[in-house]
């Protein structure tokens, strides 16, 4: 059938070493995946099951963009997260077999209006116009599980404008990589091409456009994002 208008051209998360990228479908993002920054959001930080939001997909930018302070926040957050892109269809994936399910990984941030998202927990609204944002969900390019392993440590920070702001490990996430496929596998059938932002370390603030964002995971490309004016 011919189009009414253009479709969208697809979002594509680079490949580090490929020159194929991985057309984006869907991205999930995990809430409050590390004990120090649940308590920094005044919840304690109980194993109490892991809870999920959503943004579309063309919120997903390359690393070097400036993306914009966006409108109706005045406290737009960082938060530096590890990535995992989905490589194969999976439901009820069971943890033992969740790594079967991995593609890749990579160095993400969820951008976050807090203000919005404060006053939606306040209220008992959804998150969505506080975590689904503009170009929210930037991406440093992905490393493949065949080139890098799969990822379970190492040292997740995150720089801004030069001083350390954010800095964890993966190894201290709440719930592990492999237990979030096991219960959102539970709520949707992963499909390729989905990203899962697996939850920030402690140390998130509220950024200024002209601010420069580092983000590095070890062992995977760094992410480097500039804030630019509001947008308009
Ligand atoms: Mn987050």
């Amino acid at each position: 059938m011919n189009l009414l208008f253009d479709a969208p051209s697809p979002v594509v998360a680079g490949i580090s070493g490929h020159d194929a990228g991985a057309p984006v479908r869907r991205v999930f993002c995990v809430g409050r995946n590390y004990a120090a920054h649940a308590r920094e959001m005044g919840k304690d930080p109980d194993r109490e099951p892991p809870f999920f939001f959503t943004k579309w997909a063309e919120a997903v930018v390359p690393s070097g963009s400036t993306i914009p302070y966006p409108q109706a926040t005045e406290d737009y957050h960082w938060e530096i997260e590890l990535v995992v892109l989905i490589g194969k269809s999976g439901i009820h994936i069971a943890a033992d077999d969740a790594r079967d399910y991995i593609a890749g990984y990579g160095v993400g941030l969820d951008m976050t209006r807090r203000d919005l998202q404060a006053q939606a927990k306040e209220m008992g609204r959804p998150w969505d116009t506080g975590k689904n944002v503009v170009q929210s969900a930037p991406l440093a390019p992905l490393h493949l599980v065949k080139d890098v392993g799969h990822i379970d440590k190492g040292r997740i920070a995150l720089e801004v404008n030069g001083d350390l702001k954010q800095e964890g490990d993966i190894a201290d996430l709440i719930w592990s990589i492999d237990e979030v496929i096991e219960h959102l596998s539970g709520l949707y059938r992963l499909e390729q091409g989905d990203l899962i932002y697996t939850g920030t370390p402690a140390g998130v603030g509220a950024c200024k456009p002209g601010d420069r964002l580092i983000g590095r995971v070890e062992g995977l490309s760094d992410l480097d994002i500039t804030i630019g004016p509001r947008e308009a």
